[in-house]
């Protein structure tokens, strides 16, 4: 078992969010969530992350057997653990190309190769069709939306984690992007070992990997888990049928 979220009730600002959800995933799976807005996905993310503003009440969170529960956000990534962020956040003052030499200092604890570092950069920059101009500019800073998610790929693409949580990562993009980033995202999973819970409510992300797992949440809890076909009765049907 790669990650094993155990029970978790987790919330903010005096508020239950997440209500007693538990997720297994195991090393190489590919599992989607989906759910209507403000159902507690981006909170589950930030928890299993520990991006910080969420408190766990109660409940474990394991990665690779240790218990996480209690680790900093630097120490879950040094372990492998990676997440795009729904609404990346600009980095005022630092360059993507040295943004992305820092996390793989941190995580390494030795600073890759220059050159090394920034032709990987430009090939994958190239791939995700994003200017090479874009790894000297600002984190962010005046990115479109589009530019950011892919943004968020590339990082993804450097760091190589054993387990990503791309959070929406395909919203908001128009059709080209969208393609970019899926085929970004399978070369992620080109390498087997890898593991993926991809946050989305497109059905499009399927012509580009195989979940194994859909699970649907609802008011902070998964109510059920399925097969790819979920997503199709979801898109056909929507989350009524779901809640309580
Ligand atoms: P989703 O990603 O499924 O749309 P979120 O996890 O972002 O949902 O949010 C779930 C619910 O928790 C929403 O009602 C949201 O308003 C609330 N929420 C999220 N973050 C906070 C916070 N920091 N403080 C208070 N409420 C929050
Ligand atoms: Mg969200």
């Amino acid at each position: 078992m790669l990650l094993k979220v155990k029970d978790i009730y987790a919330g903010a600002n005096d508020r239950e969010i997440l209500k007693d959800l538990s997720l297994e995933v195991s090393e190489g799976e590919i599992h989607v969530i989906m759910g209507p807005n403000g159902s507690g996905k981006s909170t589950l993310a930030h928890v299993i992350m520990n991006t910080g503003g969420y408190e766990i009440n109660s409940g474990n969170i394991f990665f690779e057997g240790e218990d996480i529960t209690e680790l900093e956000t630097d120490k879950r990534a040094r372990l492998g653990l990676f997440m795009s962020y729904q609404a990346p956040p600009e980095i005022p003052g630092v360059t993507l190309e040295n943004f992305i030499r820092a996390a793989i200092t941190a995580r390494d604890g030795e600073t890759p190769s220059f050159f090394d570092l920034r032709d990987k950069i430009e090939e994958i920059m190239d791939e995700l069709h994003i200017n090479t101009d874009y790894k000297e500019r600002y984190v962010n800073v005046g990115f479109s939306g589009g530019e950011r998610k892919k943004s968020e790929i590339l990082q993804l693409l450097m760091l190589e984690p054993k387990l990503a949580i791309l959070d929406e990562t395909d919203s908001g993009l128009d059709v080209d992007a969208v393609e970019v980033v899926g085929k970004g995202i399978a070369r992620f999973m080109e390498k087997k070992s890898r593991s993926l819970i991809v946050i989305t409510h497109h059905q499009e992300i399927l012509k580009y990997v195989k979940p194994d797992f859909v699970h649907v949440i609802v008011d902070g809890k998964i109510v059920t888990t399925g097969k790819a076909d979920l997503m199709d009765k979801i898109g056909k049907e929507g989350f009524a049928q779901f809640r309580g």
